[in-house]
């Protein structure tokens, strides 16, 4: 076979020539700015059926284009942290975000004014059938909302006194310095140096930073008491004008999920939870210790051979085990590869982590990352292969039909991760290799089930607490313990009491119950990845006709369409842990002795 080149460096200039000093982008952007204001000129008072079909058309188009020049700056931004002129784009993205949200807005309002005889006209346009999901989940939340009066107005506040808080949160964590002791010389680190440090191969390390962390942050739980509680107080208001009284309603919306869904999923995942048990107290074992504490769960074992596989190979295998599943993936795959859209070269002045951001004009996507030859790294390839996919699977629907919830958008990515991951396994040279993966497969699983079920119990009882008043310090610490201890099954020999505090997820005002989407994202891919496997070739248009439907159902209909199980029932969530019951079998077994 012909040695196939794949570029380490990706390919930009396809989609906009000429970087952060591009003419053809400038162009393109100050063309953005021309077609929206003119768009928001167009809008009057009253719009007709044609002007209302073709603002919700015109408004699409101007999604897209922001989306194609995010993508490009962030792009930008991504490959180079000193390259100023492309952190100045980032305002006008922001800019021109804001403003085609304001015109959606006005889109909305006409439609909400719709009354439902006029709505079942509208609604009958053939034009608007790839978008009808999107418009009547409008319609419907926005009879369950304040007047649109009401609703501007708790919007404006919400500036001031809701996102505010969450600002002041991120500005404290910002100046905090940690002293932390590192070859017998004390350092002030950052809180985010300082979380490095806790997830450190060397125990001592950790346990140090365990320490040092629960210290820093006990002394700032005064302020970030108040500023929780502030923004919890100030949901709980709007909610409770809007008469609701379940907080999670609204999350359970923007993910398009019902509550009964939630609920089958976390008792499916608390009723295996005594077979993970077993696992923590053999890796307690293998490390050395009576019981895991905080800091071991997802700490390495010391077992870790050293591996380097270079970037060609990782392609290759990649390819290889893709092909295996579906055909198509591959193909795809092998395409984005050697057609430069992974930017994966270890240089310096790139950012940390990875990503990957799609070209919804060009309908290419493009991976970020740093590719230095661990095991590690291939699954992240991986794992953002599988997210450009998902976008490819879209590329043709109307944009808003591409809009898909945080629940769904780690379907394709960890169905991607997973193939890797399990053929590597299945590659591993040798037994430590092979234990080595295998416990990084169950500790991220156990993410999931212990500590995002810990972080979903605290919020879940913080919200009900703050409605009675204020909750003070030592009440969170409480609750906070509580939930960990339950979530863990009591397993640990150490918890952390201010995680509420430290826990950038809590105080986030952009979307409320950031946890729960992430456990359901796992497992409903893990779901699908189980069907797939069973069967066999047959599976791969099913898979695509169900991503392409991602952002037009709810989770529910999606499941039942595509792989005709029913999300509310517990049968399916089982199926979806055994996959990594599995795995824990393997790990017990070859650890016995
Ligand atoms: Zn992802």
């Amino acid at each position: 076979m012909a040695q196939v080149n794949y570029p380490e460096v990706w390919d930009l200039d396809s989609i906009f020539r000429g970087g952060s000093e591009s003419k053809e982008f400038k162009e393109f952007v100050i063309g953005n700015d021309r077609q929206i204001d003119e768009l928001n000129e167009a809008i009057g008072e009253e719009a007709s059926f044609d002007q209302l079909e073709d603002y919700i058309h015109r408004i699409q188009i101007q999604m897209q284009r922001n989306r194609q020049s995010s993508a490009f700056v962030s792009c930008l931004t991504a490959q180079n942290v000193k390259d100023k002129e492309a952190s100045l784009w980032l305002g006008k993205m922001t800019e021109q975000s804001t403003k085609i949200q304001m015109i959606w807005g006005k889109i909305e309002d006409f439609l909400v004014e719709l009354t439902e005889e006029q709505w079942n006209e509208f609604s009958k346009r053939p034009a608007l059938k790839s978008v009808l999901f999107h418009l009547k989940e409008r319609r419907f939340q926005a009879t369950e909302k304040l007047s649109p009066n009401e609703e501007k107005l708790a919007a404006k506040l919400e500036i001031d006194g809701y996102h505010a808080w969450g600002k002041v949160y991120n500005e404290a964590v910002g100046r905090m310095q940690i002293p932390f002791e590192e070859k017998g010389v004390e350092k002030p680190l950052s809180a985010g140096q300082l979380q490095n440090r806790l997830n450190s191969s060397d125990r001592s390390v950790r346990e140090r930073a365990e320490i040092a962390s629960e210290r820093a942050w006990e002394k700032e739980t005064d302020l970030f008491a108040s500023t929780l509680n502030h923004l919890a107080g100030f949901r709980l208001q709007l909610y409770k004008a809007r008469g609701w009284d379940q907080v999670l309603k609204e999350p359970l919306a923007i993910n398009r999920m019902q509550e009964t869904t939630l609920t089958a999923m976390w008792e499916t995942i608390t009723d295996n939870k005594p077979r993970f048990y077993e696992f923590m107290a053999r890796k307690a074992e293998l490390l050395g210790v009576k019981k895991l504490a905080m800091h071991d769960v997802h700490a390495p074992l010391p077992v870790e051979g050293d591996t380097n596989i270079p970037y060609s190979e990782a392609c290759e295998l990649i390819i290889k085990h893709f092909k295996q599943i579906s055909p198509k993936l591959a193909a795809f795959t092998e395409g984005a590869l050697r057609d430069g859209w992974v930017e994966a070269e270890d240089r310096a002045g790139k950012r940390p982590g990875g990503f990957c951001t799609t070209f919804p004009l060009s309908k290419e996507s493009r991976i970020f990352m740093t590719y230095d030859g661990t095991m590690a790294n291939v699954a992240t390839l991986a794992h953002e292969l599988g997210h450009a996919y998902h976008s490819h699977c879209l590329k043709d629907m109307a944009p808003l039909a591409q809009r898909y919830a945080m629940n769904v958008a780690e379907t394709a990515s960890t169905f991607a991760e997973n193939i890797i991951a399990d053929a590597l396994v299945k590659e591993a040279p040798t037994e430590e290799a092979t234990l080595s993966l295998l416990e990084n497969k169950i500790s991220r699983s156990l993410a999931f089930f212990m500590n995002i079920h810990a972080r979903f119990l605290f919020e879940t009882r913080f919200y009900e607490a703050r409605k009675e008043g204020f909750v003070p310090v030592t009440q969170l610490n409480t609750l906070m313990e509580e939930a960990q201890k339950e979530a863990y099954g009591g397993q640990l020999a150490t918890y952390s009491p201010t995680f509420w505090a430290s826990k950038l997820h809590f105080h986030i005002t952009g979307v409320p119950f950031y946890n729960f989407p992430y456990t359901f994202g796992f497992l409903f891919s893990l779901g699908i990845y189980k069907k797939a496997m069973e069967t066999g070739s047959s599976f791969e248009d099913d898979y695509i006709a169900l991503l392409q439907d991602t952002a037009s159902m709810t989770v529910e209909d999606l499941a039942k369409k595509h792989l005709n199980v029913d999300l509310t029932s517990k049968s399916f969530w089982q199926e979806a842990i055994d996959v990594i019951l599995k795995d824990v079998d393997t790990f017990m077994e070859l650890t016995k002795s």
